[in-house]
């Protein structure tokens, strides 16, 4: 029996198996997170900020389920274009 995963996560970093992005969780402060998301090359596309305890679950479940930012048009905090 052989299943593929969703997605790879290792050392708090996720990476889509459609696209490609590659999710950096970051600590933004003391409880709560940051999301960095790459695309290519390592090319920077924007974060994710996460303002409380019940989001970031909501996220992580998200990331665990195989959603991506890029594929699932999150809406991002800070992006560049
Ligand atoms: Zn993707």
């Amino acid at each position: 029996m052989r299943k593929t995963p969703e997605t790879i996560r290792l050392y708090g970093m996720t990476m889509c198996v459609r696209c490609g992005a590659k999710i950096y969780e970051r600590v933004f402060n003391h409880d709560l997170n940051r999301f960095d998301v790459y695309k290519g090359q390592d090319e920077y596309v924007g974060s994710t900020y996460l303002y409380s305890i019940d989001e970031m679950e909501e996220i992580d479940k998200a990331l665990k389920n195989g959603e991506c930012p890029l594929c699932d048009n999150w809406k991002m905090d800070c992006e560049v274009e």
